[in-house]
């Protein structure tokens, strides 16, 4: 399998797909009516459309540097390497809570729990975004200013997601 080196390369050499895959919706929802979102405090307004594709930009480039599959790994792998060195002091908690993933499903890596696209995808969405939909619930953040970005933002991640599982799965082939 490659590893997490060789993972991240793709990652980054794939962007043009990301930023088709955000072009695309932009246009696609073009005709679709949806909400403005409006930043109260800045007193801006974006388009719903606007919002959903830089999410989707926002969930491959950002999510998807640090959050991975092989987060299953019981050991620091690279992408808890790259949280270490690039987010001072917050990383720390980060990964520990990223081992927390890794003692869980540590006997089922590269399983469909923990490598399949979409469904891996969403069992770590929630694992790393629970206590995030309690604070927007109990702050009462309107539910399109929740669904828009993080549905954007979710289908980013799959990308890089779906991305991990091919790599995987086309050098386990090759061998
Ligand atoms: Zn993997």
């Amino acid at each position: 399998m490659p590893d997490g080196v060789t993972h991240h390369k793709i990652h980054r050499k794939s962007w043009p797909l990301a930023v088709g895959l955000g072009a695309f919706f932009l246009w696609s929802l073009d005709n679709v009516p949806m909400e403005h979102l409006c930043a109260s405090l800045l007193g801006l307004c974006f388009s719903g459309q606007l919002i959903f594709s830089l999410s989707i930009l926002f969930g491959y480039f950002i999510l998807g540097r640090y959050i991975s599959p092989d987060w299953d790994c019981i050991t620091i792998n690279s992408d808890e390497g790259r949280i270490l060195r690039e987010i001072p002091l917050l990383g720390i908690l980060i990964v520990s809570y990223s081992t927390l993933y890794g003692s869980i499903f540590r006997r089922m890596h590269r399983s469909l729990w923990t490598h399949f696209p979409i469904v891996s995808t969403f069992i770590r969405w929630v694992f790393c975004f629970w206590w995030l939909y309690a604070l927007l619930w109990r702050f009462h953040v309107p539910a399109e200013h929740v669904l828009i970005p993080s549905t954007g933002a979710f289908i980013g991640l799959s990308l890089a997601d779906i991305l991990h599982y091919l790599a995987d799965k086309i050098t386990k082939e090759i061998r």
